[in-house]
This record gives C-alpha cells, sequence and structure tokens, in this order.
C-alpha cells in the first residue's frame, strides 16, 4: 500500500505539516514518498506556522528597543507570544516565562538559578539535558513502575538535608514514549516542601499540561518538538529563583543601566528582561506561540486518537514479528506517546536505521537518544531477557500529525523484511 493511500486524518485541515510524503532516493536511485519516524527528535513544520512566519516577515524587525512601527508590531507579537505560550502551558499569571534557545537552555537556565545549597533530586531515566545540568543532585535509578517512582523521589526528598529542594522528572520519556505521574510526583514534591521542575519536550507536542492543575512549579519544552523551527524554547515557572539570581547571559536587555566605565550595571528585576539578553530570536519565538494556538485550535482529543490509534497498530505490528523487542520500562503499566524504541535480533542499531532509510524511504533515530544511563539500563535488560543484540544501541520510530496507518504499515513491513534477512 502507497504512503498517501490513507490520508491523514488532519489532511487540508489544520494542523497539516509540511514535508509529510516528499520524495527521498533510496540507495538503487529510485524515488519514494518519505516515511518521517524521527518526530521526537525534531517535528516537522506545521503549515499553519508557515503562515504565521510569513506574515510576521513584512515586520521584521528587533524587539523592544526601536520606536519604529515594525519595532513596535514586532515587539507587541513577541510580548503576545508570551501570554500565548502561557495559556498553552496552563501557567498562573504571576510566573514568568522566559524564552530560551531549547530545552536544554531552559534547564540550565533553571540550574543556573537555583538557590545554593538546593538539593536536586532526579530520576537516571532522564535526557542529558535534564540529568546533567545540576551542582548537587541525588540521582535516583530507573523505578520499577509509576507507583515506585513517586515513592522513591518522596523517600529522597524525605533524607534530603534541609534548604531548598527540586524534584526534576520527564513528562515523558524520549525513548520508551512512557509518561510519567506528574501530578502524584507534584504532590509528593510539595508534601516534602519541594518544588518540581518537569522536562516537557515530549509530552506537550502530544498532550494537554496544565502546569496549574497539576502543580507544577517550572516546565520546560522547545519549539523545535512542537512542530515549530529550531532555535527557541521555553522556562516557565515561579519568578522568586530567576527574580534572585544574577542574570544567565551578561548584555544589552538584561541591564536598566550601566555605569560609565561598565564596572556596574543594574540587572533588570523583571526575570523575562533578566535572562533574555541579546536579541532574541523573535520568529523562532512567534513560530513556537502559532503551534501552541494551532494545537490548542485543534483540540487534544483528536491529536491523542490519532497518535494512540497508530501506537497500538505499530506496537502491535511489531510485537508479531520474531527477534524485534520494544524497549519499555513499564510495560503497558503508563500512558504513552507516539514513541517506540526497539531492538532487532542480528542487527546493530545502525545498520537497521541505514537500511529503512536506504532501502524503504523511512526515517528513524538510533543510538542513545542523549539518555546513556536510561537506555543502557533498558538494554541490560533486554540483553538478560535474551536479546543479545540489544547491547549498544536502540532504534528509535516516533510519529505524531502528518503520520498515516499507511506509513506505520511500511514501516512495520519493512522491519519484518530485514529482520527475516538475518
Ligand atoms: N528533554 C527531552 C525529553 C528530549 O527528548 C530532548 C531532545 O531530544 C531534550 C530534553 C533536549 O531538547 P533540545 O535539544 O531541544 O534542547
Amino acid at each position: 500500500m502507497s504512503a498517501t493511500a490513507l490520508a491523514s486524518p488532519f489532511a487540508g485541515l489544520t494542523p497539516s505539516v509540511i514535508g509529510t510524503d516528499a520524495p527521498v532516493p533510496l540507495d538503487d536511485g529510485r524515488q519514494v514518498p518519505y516515511a518521517n519516524f524521527d518526530y521526537a527528535a525534531s517535528a516537522p513544520c506545521l503549515e499553519a506556522v508557515r503562515e504565521a512566519i510569513s506574515e510576521a516577515l513584512p515586520y521584521y524587525s528587533s524587539v523592544h528597543r526601536g520606536a519604529g512601527y515594525a519595532s513596535q508590531v514586532t515587539t507587541a507579537a513577541y510580548e503576545k507570544a508570551r501570554e500565548t505560550v502561557r495559556g498553552f502551558l496552563g501557567a498562573r499569571r504571576r510566573s514568568s516565562v522566559v524564552f530560551t534557545r531549547n530545552t536544554t537552555d531552559a534547564m540550565n537556565l533553571l540550574a543556573h538559578c537555583v538557590p545554593s545549597g538546593t538539593t536536586v533530586v532526579v530520576f537516571e531515566t532522564e535526557h542529558h539535558a535534564t540529568l546533567l545540568p545540576w551542582r548537587r543532585a541525588v540521582r535516583l535509578p530507573a523505578p520499577s513502575s509509576p507507583t515506585e517512582a513517586v515513592a522513591a523521589a518522596g523517600r529522597a526528598l524525605a533524607e534530603s538535608p534541609a534548604g531548598p529542594r527540586l524534584l526534576v522528572v520527564t513528562a515523558a520519556s524520549n525513548v520508551t514514549g512512557e509518561v510519567w505521574p506528574l501530578a502524584e510526583l507534584a504532590a509528593v514534591a510539595r508534601a516534602h516542601g519541594a518544588r518540581i521542575a518537569v522536562d516537557a519536550a515530549q509530552l506537550v507536542p502530544h498532550r494537554r499540561l496544565d502546569m496549574t492543575a497539576l502543580g507544577l512549579d517550572y516546565v520546560a519544552f522547545s519549539g523545535h518538538k512542537l512542530y515549530a523551527p529550531f532555535g527557541a524554547g521555553v522556562l516557565a515557572g515561579r519568578s522568586d529563583w530567576l527574580r534572585a539570581a544574577g542574570p544567565y547571559l551578561k548584555g544589552g536587555g538584561a541591564t536598566s543601566s550601566v555605569d560609565e566605565h561598565g564596572d556596574r550595571a543594574h540587572w533588570h528585576a523583571d526575570p523575562e528582561a533578566r535572562h533574555e539578553a541579546g536579541t532574541p530570536n523573535v520568529l523562532g519565538v512567534l513560530a513556537l506561540a502559532a503551534a501552541c494556538e494551532t494545537l490548542t485550535a485543534t483540540g487534544w482529543t483528536p491529536l491523542v486518537e490519532h497518535e494512540e490509534r497508530l501506537l497500538a497498530r505499530l506496537r502491535s505490528g511489531l510485537a508479531g514479528i520474531p527477534g524485534v523487542r520494544e524497549l519499555t520500562l513499564w510495560g503497558d503499566r503508563s500512558p504513552r506517546v507516539g514513541i517506540v524504541s526497539f531492538v532487532v535480533r542480528g542487527w546493530e542499531a545502525r545498520d537497521l536505521a541505514l537500511a529503512l532509510s536506504g532501502r524503504f524511504g523511512i526515517g528513524v533515530r538510533d543510538g542513545k537518544f542523549c539518555a546513556h544511563p536510561f537506555v543502557r539500563h533498558l538494554l541490560d535488560a533486554s540483553v538478560s531477557e535474551g536479546c543479545e543484540d540489544g547491547r549498544n544501541s536502540a532504534v528509535r520510530a516516533s510519529f505524531g500529525i502528518g503520520t498515516t496507518e499507511a506509513h506505520v504499515d511500511r514501516l512495520i513491513d519493512a522491519v519484518a523484511s530485514l529482520a527475516r534477512a538475518r
């Protein structure tokens, strides 16, 4: 069946993505429609985002300091984008919404602002962006269930020395797609006088996240995983730590005044100005906000139903192929977003990914997905269950808007044919 035979439920409506089924060359020179299963790395751009950027370009200008009409229009759009993101995340009116380059930048900004002496509790299952930035961290091993995750976080927080405490967790794993129990983790953090910061890079493209309802103190995410182009991300959350810390970057925009020799600067108290020194990525921010608006306007129910249908089809298709093993931490004990990592007996992940591309026109990712401790943990479990070829790395198929049943079937057929060949 061709990739275009079954249309996306969103085709012709908002949201549709750019590049679905674009022709790509195979190793033998033939061309086939591209089947993109690498959304978790960077999702394709929404058509509505392209339109928003086209509308903004005639008034392309720098924000905040210009008096010209274009600068005023662009500044208004930039600040409106902040409010859009606030609504998208369900953040409180008093919270800060700081634009960053991406999730990595947002987590490093938060690490910069955490008061000295803060104990940070983080699971080893995190993406490196969320695992590595902390000065003083207690690292918890992969929990055996969502319930155990909450219990382990509670124990670690209870044993933490007096002083500020911060629990840092992922919302949805970039390796397994498993969704973590955010409300329960927020409650256990609160019970121990701790704050909670959430890496939502892989959740917000797939599910509604409401910071206020869930009781989250900080949320970070990236525009390029949310169907917008690269280069803009967000740290949203409580203002006090952000206001008390020195500027993340020192330079123009972060200062309200500088003395005559440049020895002393007065840093803005407002966290957004304080931590957004330099000319910001205005178009990236407008694109990110346009993506937030488009997903909200579409409504989450059709997006979630579409994705759950594809996820069930992909998982059961892969499960039926001898020699294929899916990597999961909790099996079916947690909800999942559209991410499936797996190993195939007899195949190194890199070779399998290259074969899927060169022979079938299917784009996946291979490796340890910037989550080395977690993937190592999952692969060790996989080896002990008798799938020795999982030793080094895995293949990850991830999807979303723009993915169809036909794409999923192509992936399953291709993996089955490659698995048979070994
Ligand atoms: N956190 C998670 C869960 C991710 O999947 C990623 C990217 O893959 C990141 C953080 C880092 O995102 P970025 O590279 O946009 O900073």
